[in-house]
């Protein structure tokens, strides 16, 4: 709502000034009146001067009416004696009574905001200096009651014939409705709901400000720190969403408390906060800022009747010649975090030249496997897996090589994490079950004695919780004509615990197939032995490190009769990984483990070699 602003540029008769304003009912400023008339005047040619007033009559009741619709306070300004009269509502907008003495420009521009007061200054001055077609500012103004309120001014000059200013008349409009509103918009495009801390998009600015600032100032120095948060995803798992969420809230809390003035916090993500270090003396004083943070992070936090402890994966990058870019240097620090969390979380970690080299290799190979996924660069290969009792083979283990066209044959160790990570495990799993499942079958048609092998697969944890994995496996069985009590899939502790619940509903689901269900490289994961029996599984696989460390007597020895003492007691079948030697295998037999696969027996083979060895009817 706003009302027309004076029309063009002319020199007036009339006196300036209020005084000279007829008497209410409706009472606008003069200016607003003086350039109305000329603009009616000029365009209806009045006969006599009776029609011509009352003519201006009516347009000045008309332009007072919609004034005070809108309404705007009303200001004219009169330059040759400095006076100024302001409207009733003009007043009344700043807590001023009707008859409140006010005849300056001070009244107006004393109560200007200072931060606004020099901007309102020029806006005017470029106006009065025939600078502008217009003058129009918005600024903040102090009522009596010492609030501010947004104002929208508006108005025009009236010049002489040298082209001096001589009369400036407007109208001030309350704007502070709008203004708040706009400001919550940008404050909200700009933080994070949850937290109230900055968000990424905010974090990323102030870091191209320091960078900018850095490129200006040669000693000035500063860090980006990322905080990973440990444990996160286990309080919201056992506590509910709205405990993770005040947790979040509490830690952001205690981050912006052990900060200074000048540095500042942000929620980047779920779990993920950001500070800028700013102005550093010393890379030192980044280390002490941030063991501030861990201390504050790993303190107890009560969460209604629990207490919650916590604690973060910290990665940080000082800033040095090397970045023209924020979204490096977040990308520097994200690549320390990482190396923080793989290290086991709760420490932090510097940024390097070394790591940046890794991450890019990295990338590197992310690319290379899109390109042999698209390519068919994968391989089934398979390893026996034998009865230590009878030396007899029993099945085979199903392993992913990739045939990298100039490197080779690269083992699965190098390419299954970051297949993980990258969402392509879901393809790849899902090729090799379907690969070893139709070989499988074939084997057992063409050649005897293959019919009763087992099968084992490894599956992700990605793959677990896919919502059509048990929809697809039936229609591959089918499709394969493999008995489902053939297969076995073997999944980690710790993928299980990702998700424990989806886990634990899809395994029953593909237990109830008749499939059976491994847990791979038993006794590494953290595990708690009281889920376990409560998975439907069939088998356990002792992890080859403890394999490699039975010595007489030694503790490992102990631990694989703790495993299989278990894992009997539970009904299952245990499995050995990596037996090398014979003694370890005569080992192992004494323990009444009863299966065993590794390089004393066999390497994992191509089906070609495979095929080979079934026909040769080989026992060891
Ligand atoms: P895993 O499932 O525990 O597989 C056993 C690993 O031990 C294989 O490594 C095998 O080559 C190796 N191995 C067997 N016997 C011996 C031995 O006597 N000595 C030594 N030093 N090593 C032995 P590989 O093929 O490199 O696979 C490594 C891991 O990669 C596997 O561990 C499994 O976790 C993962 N993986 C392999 N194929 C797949 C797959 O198709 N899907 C998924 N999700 N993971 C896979
Ligand atoms: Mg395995
Ligand atoms: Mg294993």
């Amino acid at each position: 709502m706003s009302k027309p602003t004076p029309a063009r540029r002319r020199t007036s008769r009339r006196v300036l000034g209020h005084e000279s304003a007829p008497a209410p009912p409706l009472r606008p400023a003069d200016g607003e009146r003086v350039a109305r008339r000329r603009g009616d005047a000029a365009s209806r040619q009045p006969e006599t001067r009776e029609t011509a007033e009352a003519a201006l009559r009516e347009s000045e009741e008309r332009y007072a009416l919609a004034a005070r619709a809108a309404n705007d306070g009303l200001w004219d300004w009169n330059l040759a004696t400095g006076r100024v009269y302001y409207s009733p509502r003009w007043k009344a907008m700043v807590g001023l009574g009707e008859d409140a003495p006010a005849e300056t420009l001070d009244v107006w521009l004393e109560r200007v905001h200072p931060d606004d007061a020099a901007r309102l200054r020029a806006d005017l001055d470029a106006h009065l200096a025939g600078e502008s077609d217009h003058f129009e500012c918005e600024f903040r103004i102090r009522h009596r009651d010492g609030s501010h309120l947004w104002v929208l001014a508006r108005g025009l000059a009236v010049f002489d014939e040298g082209r001096r200013a001589v009369r400036m008349a407007g109208s001030q409009a309350d704007v502070t409705k709008r203004k708040l509103a706009e400001e919550r918009l940008l404050h909200d495009a700009f933080h994070d709901a949850l937290t109230g801390l900055p968000n990424r998009a905010l974090f990323t600015d102030r870091v191209n400000r320091s960078l900018w600032r850095a490129r200006r100032r040669e000693e000035y120095r500063f860090a980006v720190v990322l905080l990973d948060l440990d444990r996160v995803k286990l309080i919201n798992d056992s506590l509910g969403h709205l405990a993770g969420d005040r947790l979040l809230v509490a830690i952001a809390r205690r981050i912006t408390q052990c900060l200074r003035a000048a540095d500042s916090a942000a929620r980047i993500g779920g779990d993920a906060f950001a500070v800028l270090l700013d102005d550093l003396g010393d890379p030192s004083d980044a280390i002490r800022a941030v063991s501030r943070l861990q201390q504050a992070i790993h303190d107890p936090i009560s969460i209604g009747v629990e207490e919650v402890y916590t604690t973060a994966s910290i990665g940080i990058a000082f800033y040095g010649d090397r970045y023209d870019a924020a979204e490096d240097m977040l990308r520097d620090a994200d690549t320390a975090m990482d190396a923080a969390q793989a290290a086991g979380g709760a420490r932090y970690q510097i940024f390097d030249r070394r790591m940046h080299e890794r991450a890019v290799a990295r990338l590197q190979i992310e690319s290379a496997l899109r390109r042999a996924v698209e390519r068919e660069e994968f391989r089934a290969y398979y390893q026996p897996v034998v009865s230590l009792e009878t030396g007899r083979l029993a099945g085979f283990e199903a392993l992913l090589r990739w045939e990298h066209p100039e490197r080779g044959i690269v083992e699965p160790g190098e390419f299954i994490p970051i297949a993980e990570e990258t969402g392509l495990i879901h393809r790849l799993g899902r090729w090799i079950l379907q690969e070893a499942c139709g070989q499988m079958a074939r084997w057992s048609r063409e050649i005897e004695g293959a019919a009763p092998l087992t099968l084992s697969v490894n599956l992700s944890g990605r793959q677990i919780v896919e919502a059509d994995l048990v929809a697809w496996v039936i229609e591959l069985l089918e499709e394969t004509g493999l008995e489902p009590g053939r297969l076995s899939l073997e999944i980690t502790e710790s993928a299980v615990m990702q998700d424990a619940e989806t886990a634990g509903e899809r395994l029953a689901e593909l237990r109830a197939l008749g499939i059976g269900i491994s847990i791979d490289d038993f006794g590494t994961g953290y595990s708690s032995l009281s889920y376990l029996h409560r998975l439907p599984l069939t088998a356990l696989k002792i992890d080859r490190t403890f394999v490699w460390a039975m010595g007489p007597g030694a503790r490992e020895t102990q631990i694989c009769q703790g495993i299989v003492a278990l894992a009997l007691g539970l009904g299952l079948t245990v499995i050995a990984e990596g037996i090398e030697t014979e003694e370890q295998r005569q080992r192992l037999r004494e323990l009444r483990c009863g299966y065993g696969q590794g390089y004393l027996f066999a390497k994992p083979l191509p089906a070609a070699d495979i095929a080979a060895l079934l026909r040769s009817g080989e026992s060891w």
